[in-house]
């Protein structure tokens, strides 16, 4: 749909990197509208995850890159592999439901998911206006620290935004782990998780307890609903948001032109792929009259118990919760495209949606390599608006 367009004005978030003297390189591939878990289903192809040429997959697994290479994870996977690559310093994603988080795992890089409100969505496609947030993708947690301080604070074009908070965002040189309680939500342990994965959350947990932190067990109860929930509302989204996409404005124009309706029935026909077409359909149906309460009010009210499990947690003094960032380290590219789109995405979410359910942020960060030589990541979980301080427990990590 916009494969061809050129927007005439710039987002916020790339207008205040510019302003500090930024070289824009390039926009990067995706899934898309930000639709997936892979960055397998964009309009310019699927993209190659970096690790597939490594020489630590390769001679774990006997790989030949062109014919066995894997995936990115997504929705903004060509900014994951830009950084992984060393192609970029930096690059931006769109995190709404762990579209930065995901491929920054699976390609050994760092995701920052910014509190929801510190930096302004003015310029960033709409998947689900209430989730959406733009993601920050280094190689460093201390890098992620410093764009994030260039890129947060109010902006009058995003009604949604607050005052960046007064602290410096350069992490100090001298945190200490000491008595910070770190969570780990039982509920985390999701069917799926490979035992790399576990053994690698369980590692990093010893680790904080070694150095003198806390750890816990906690419990997030509503976990299990989320995703079903996350996927009613972000349908329910997608079916008001894309109508905007009409032929008429901006954006590919269908060449059917018998009646106006003709051409608008072509135009989203030609221009969006089975998944976001899927989307609007079923999003479509949650709005339905009779439908309303059942599925798209219900959703909100779950919702809500999400971010107050969260909050519950954090107000009984944890400071930031340990969980993977995937369920397993990426796919190979043949056996992602096997499976149903929808089921395989929906399932990849499993960890990082909450968070964006709740507003929070959230940080990926890349800890060891699987046994085919692949990245494994973890996420730490913060309340809202104490992004810097989740930084510096990252950076204790890192
Ligand atoms: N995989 C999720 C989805 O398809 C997340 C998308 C995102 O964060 N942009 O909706």
């Amino acid at each position: 749909m916009l494969k061809d367009y050129t927007p005439p004005y710039n987002a916020t978030v790339v207008q205040k990197l510019l302003d500090q003297g930024a070289v824009l390189m390039g926009k990067t591939n995706m899934d898309e509208f930000a639709m997936g878990s892979g960055s397998t289903d964009g309009a310019f192809g699927p993209v190659r995850n970096p690790w597939s040429y490594a020489a630590s997959y390769i001679e774990q697994t006997g790989a030949t890159p062109d014919s066995d290479w894997v995936i990115t994870g997504g929705s903004s996977g060509g900014s994951a592999a830009a950084v992984a690559s060393l192609t970029s310093y930096l690059a931006l994603g769109s995190d709404t439901g762990g579209s930065t988080r995901n491929p920054a795992a699976l390609c050994g890089v760092v995701a920052l998911k910014p509190t929801y409100g510190l930096l302004s969505r003015h310029g960033l496609i709409p998947l689900v206006n209430s989730m959406d947030v733009p993601g920050i993708m280094t190689r460093s947690v201390s890098d992620a620290a410093i764009i994030l301080g260039i890129l947060q604070g109010l902006d009058t074009r995003d009604s949604t935004t607050v005052p960046a908070p007064s602290s410096p965002t350069e992490l100090p040189q001298d945190f200490d782990i000491k008595n910070v309680r770190i969570g780990i939500p039982k509920e985390y342990h999701a069917p799926g998780l490979s035992e790399e994965t576990l053994a690698q959350w369980s590692h990093v947990a010893d680790m904080f307890e070694k150095a003198g932190a806390h750890v816990e067990q906690v419990s997030l109860p509503h976990t299990q609903h989320s995703i079903v929930c996350y996927h009613v509302l972000c349908h329910a989204e997608v079916a008001s948001n894309m109508a905007r996409f009409d032929g008429l404005e901006y954006g590919h124009r269908s060449k059917v032109d018998s009646s106006t309706e003709s051409m608008y029935a072509s135009t989203r026909h030609e221009g969006f792929n089975d998944v976001v077409r899927g989307r609007i359909l079923s999003g479509n149906y949650f709005l339905l009259q009779q439908n309303y309460e059942h599925y798209f009010v219900k959703a909100q009210k779950v919702r809500r118990l999400i971010a107050e499990d969260f909050k519950h947690v954090f107000s009984s003094g944890i400071d930031v919760l340990l969980t993977p960032s995937t369920l397993t380290d990426a796919a190979r590219y043949t056996d992602f495209s096997q499976e149903d789109n929808r089921t395989r995405s929906a399932q990849e979410d499993v960890f990082t949606q909450p968070v964006n359910m709740a507003g929070l942020p959230a940080v990926s960060v890349p800890t060891a390599l699987s046994r085919r030589g692949l990245p494994i990541g973890l996420q730490l979980i913060g309340p809202a608006f104490q992004d810097r301080k989740l930084l510096s427990v990252a950076q204790w990590i890192e």
